[in-house]
């Protein structure tokens, strides 16, 4: 997206539609690569390929947890002073021992997600060009991401990998697509072999005359449950849950799926900062990390 606007600040733009962005050069993975390795530099260590399975609590406080690694299934318990849980809110409340009332677990169990598909695909170029050509002097289409309108297809939204950082495509001539599906775990699309999929996603793409088949270089393929945690299901209840955790002293839910709440990487980060700041400052109230993002101009679907 290109502006002809100075500067960053874009207060009075829906977020969907802002035309400037700070974007790592290697994507969003080099920052978390980069606090990684900052945590290890600091003593800290980060456990992979492992899973919270069970949450331990004594009277109103977490005494431990059980960790599984999920490639040899062996458990580890760990204590701790502080807990914070980016576990989809679902998960949480099902791991939780003792089990909570029988309440708490009903509304955590009728809380719903959407779940997203999404196939890469390396192409020579693309079907459809930008006229004249861009200041790069070749013909690619300018935007970061479309999104799909045409009923005959199921694809929702597509990215064109170039135009977020060119350092994301090894030969620039190339073009990196990322075709986007909101689906559900379980349905007919997620369902569907890998295989099949890709094929499935590149007749699409064809089909509306974004690309031709020939084409296609080279194609990769994540599913991803519980990408969008939803507000319907039991999200009517969901105070019954807020206030159950917030009773649980040194646990903190902080991020998207952690607190079941839309909430994009700027205001995940900003509610673990945040309780973060309450534990220095020995605030015990939880509400000042429940208030983030709750002004309704930020959600994109406003
Ligand atoms: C398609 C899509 C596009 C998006 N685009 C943008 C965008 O352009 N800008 C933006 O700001 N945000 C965007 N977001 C939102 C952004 O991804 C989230 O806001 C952010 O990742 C939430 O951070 P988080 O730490 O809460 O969750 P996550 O990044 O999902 O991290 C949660 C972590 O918890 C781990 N975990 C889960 N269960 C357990 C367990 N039992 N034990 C141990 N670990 C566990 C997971 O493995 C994961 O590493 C997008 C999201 C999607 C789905």
């Amino acid at each position: 997206m290109v502006s002809k606007k100075k500067g960053i600040s874009q207060n009075n733009t829906e977020t969907s539609l802002i035309e400037k962005f700070l974007y790592p050069k290697f994507g969003p993975g080099q920052m978390w690569n980069e606090v990684a390795r900052i945590v290890k530099e600091k003593g800290g260590e980060i456990l992979i390929n492992s899973k919270a399975t069970e949450i331990v609590l004594e009277q109103n406080r977490i005494k431990n947890i059980i960790i599984t690694n999920v490639l040899n299934n062996k458990q580890t318990t760990l204590i701790g002073n502080y807990f914070f849980s980016t576990m989809p809110v679902k998960e949480l409340i099902n791991s939780l021992k003792p089990k909570p009332p029988k309440s708490i677990v009903e509304v955590a169990n009728n809380l719903q997600y959407r779940d997203f598909i999404t196939v890469g695909l390396l192409l020579k170029n693309l079907k459809i060009k930008q006229s004249p050509k861009n200041k790069n002097g070749n013909n690619l289409i300018k935007d970061n991401w479309i999104y799909i309108q045409e009923k005959s297809v199921k694809i929702g939204r597509l990215q064109v990998f170039n135009n977020w950082s060119p350092h994301l495509v090894k030969n620039p001539d190339n073009v990196w697509l990322g075709l986007e599906y909101f689906c559900n775990e379980g349905d007919d699309l997620w369902q569907k072999n890998d295989k099949d999929f890709i094929k499935f996603a590149i007749d699409e793409l064809t089909s509306i005359n974004i690309i031709e088949k020939e084409a296609v270089l080279d194609a990769t393929i994540i599913k991803m449950p519980k990408t969008y945690p939803a507000y319907f299901g039991s999200y009517n209840r969901f105070d019954e849950i807020k206030n159950y955790t917030n009773t649980i002293e040194n646990l903190f839910l902080v991020g998207r799926n952690g607190m079941h709440k839309y909430n994009n990487q700027d205001h995940s980060m900003l509610t673990a900062m945040t309780a973060v700041e309450n534990i220095k400052n020995n605030i015990i109230s939880k509400n000042n990390i429940w208030a983030i993002n709750t002004e309704q101009d930020y959600h994109e679907e406003a």
